[in-house]
């Protein structure tokens, strides 16, 4: 799902939902856009559901829960400050790319490290001999 930029009101907040649906995920995710000043958005992202992970010692398969909240700017253009307390996200072409957001926001977490019950008991073993 694409948005321009210029779709955006200034003076509202739009909200869109994405469902992510297929054999190794089940994922809602539920947008909320506002103009913060002049080519820059606010976007506040809600995602629930289920991802498809694996096991970091293993490789088995783990369904992770997700429950997360996330917030992030969104420039029109090339963003040249810096921002410490959001991740800025730049559409130099003008395009907001949801599915895109979201395909990030996953990578990220399927980047953290999870154990399946085995290897953390193992984990915990190891933990407890040393
Ligand atoms: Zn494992």
């Amino acid at each position: 799902m694409k948005i321009s930029f210029q779709k955006i009101p200034f003076d509202s907040v739009i909200k869109r939902e994405i469902i992510l649906e297929n054999e190794s995920d089940s994922l809602k995710t539920n947008f909320e856009l506002s103009i913060k000043e002049r080519n820059l958005a606010f976007c506040k992202i809600n995602m629930n559901g289920k991802i498809n992970i694996n096991c970091n010692t293993c490789g088995v398969d783990l369904k992770k829960n997700i429950d997360e909240e996330i917030e992030i700017l969104i420039k029109n253009g090339i963003y040249d400050g810096f921002n410490e307390e959001f991740d800025v996200v730049e559409v130099p072409d003008g395009t907001i790319d949801l599915n895109e957001i979201i395909n990030s926001e996953l990578e990220l977490l399927r980047d953290e490290i999870e154990h399946c019950e085995k290897c953390s008991k193992t984990e915990d073993n190891f933990i407890f001999e040393i």
